[in-house]
């Protein structure tokens, strides 16, 4: 089957466990305001790559994979690309690679059947799921991504229910989701699924500026500043990460 891949990055140590091959694909039908790579939204202008081409590049990294690391397919949305994903995991488990998948779920639709059954071969095939909720209030998400997170709290629902392992992702926002109603609320969520390994918060950053202003682009929240530690803190004790609140 052939991608359409965005870029590859090997020596990842930020998206999933140990060093990673990290392949970014092409398209996202969110429009998240701190999106930090813009470039990835569009479907179009990407590098067709096969299964067979990327297998063989990711088998070149196999030694550094023994610090637990693998590959994990980002992007963009990689799930609008699951018959690809499909078939790279199914290959890449003959070698016995650990695969993640870095995503917003936002494709799932557990009212479509024929996707369904592609979400259940994928997960036979997916070790780690890395599963970013973006807002837990609806009308937030829509403000925030364009879109509710109807379809993402069901994935999380779902990857819970066939016992996925998963890490949720956040990103902490000033004024947007650095908001201790939203999150106890998220915490509240969390907490009813079974195979959240770790919850890891994401301190919002402002280095994708740039890419929106070669894009053309208007940089919505260019008021906002990253948070503070101290307000980092706070979040991830509001998340249950840590114990401590001092
Ligand atoms: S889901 Fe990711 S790639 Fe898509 S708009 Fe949001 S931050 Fe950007």
């Amino acid at each position: 089957m052939t991608a359409n891949v965005h870029s590859i990055f090997t020596g990842g140590t930020v998206d999933g466990p140990g060093i990673r091959y990290v392949l970014f694909l092409k398209g996202c039908p969110l429009r998240c305001l701190y999106c930090h790579n813009p470039d990835t939204q569009s479907f179009d202008d990407g590098k067709k790559m096969t299964t067979e081409e990327i297998v063989e590049d990711v088998l070149k990294y196999k030694g550094y994979f023994k610090t637990g690391g693998g590959i994990t397919v980002s992007g963009g949305e990689p799930l609008c690309q699951i018959d690809f994903l499909i078939d790279l995991f199914k290959n890449l488990k003959k070698y016995n690679i650990h695969t993640c998948v870095d995503t917003s779920g936002v494709v799932f639709d557990k009212t479509n059947k024929k996707l369904l059954n592609k979400f259940d071969e994928l997960i036979k095939y997916t070790d780690l799921f890395l599963l970013d909720i973006k807002h837990i209030d609806n009308e937030e998400h829509i403000k925030l991504t364009s879109k509710p997170n109807t379809n993402i709290l069901d994935f999380a629902r779902y990857l819970s229910d066939n016992n996925k392992k998963m890490w949720i992702r956040h990103v902490l926002v000033p004024t947007i989701t650095l908001n201790d109603e939203y999150l106890i609320r998220t915490k509240d969520f969390v907490k009813t699924l079974q195979s959240v390994e770790k919850i890891e918060v994401l301190p919002y950053h402002t280095m994708g500026v740039v890419k929106y202003q070669n894009l053309g682009l208007d940089y919505k929240l260019k008021n906002i500043n990253p948070p503070t530690k101290e307000e980092v803190r706070h979040a991830k004790y509001l998340l249950g990460v840590i114990k401590d609140a001092a």
